[in-house]
């Protein structure tokens, strides 16, 4: 299983790639990718005492899969955003590939998110606020985006207090 050594650190270039969809006959696979995900949270939960969400290929793997755990765990598979709102509102943001960094950002304040479910079901789930910025900042590393790249200014840096 993989643990918190395998996390991918800033710098690394697989950050920076676009992963592929899950495939439906990767099902199998994905609860393994799961537990990956899940070992990793935990550990740096306990390490840094935050983290909310994660996104595989920060465990380098490079599919479109994230999960989150804040009451309960929950996974997207493939995920899309839909009715993302024009209203936008600024936050310091946080990454697990940088734990010590905080970056201010612009997120829309809120969206639908549509994706499949451990089952291959269809979900969608409308979200605001910080769990809207959250998963915008977990859809951006399936696409090799991360929160450094989304920063509003030369300024918008600071280590974390
Ligand atoms: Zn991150």
């Amino acid at each position: 299983m993989k643990s918190l050594t395998d996390l991918l650190q800033l710098g690394n270039p697989l950050l920076y790639e676009v992963c592929e969809p899950v495939l439906q006959s990767e099902l199998p696979l994905v609860a393994d990718w799961v537990l990956d995900l899940e070992n990793v949270m935990k550990e740096i939960r306990a390490k840094y005492n935050f983290g909310r969400a994660i996104a595989a290929p920060q465990l380098g793997i490079m599919k479109r899969l994230i999960y989150m755990n804040i009451d309960k765990p929950i996974i997207f598979i493939n995920p899309e955003f839909s009715d993302l709102s024009t209203e936008m509102f600024e936050l310091w943001d946080d990454c697990m590939s940088f734990p010590n960094l905080l970056v201010k950002v612009k997120r829309h304040k809120q969206l639908t998110i549509n994706y499949l479910d451990e089952n291959w079901k269809t979900q969608e789930w409308k979200v605001s606020d910080d769990l809207s910025e959250l998963l915008q900042h977990e859809y951006d590393h399936l696409d090799g985006i991360l929160c450094t790249m989304r920063a509003i200014d030369d300024k918008s840096f600071k280590w974390r207090p």
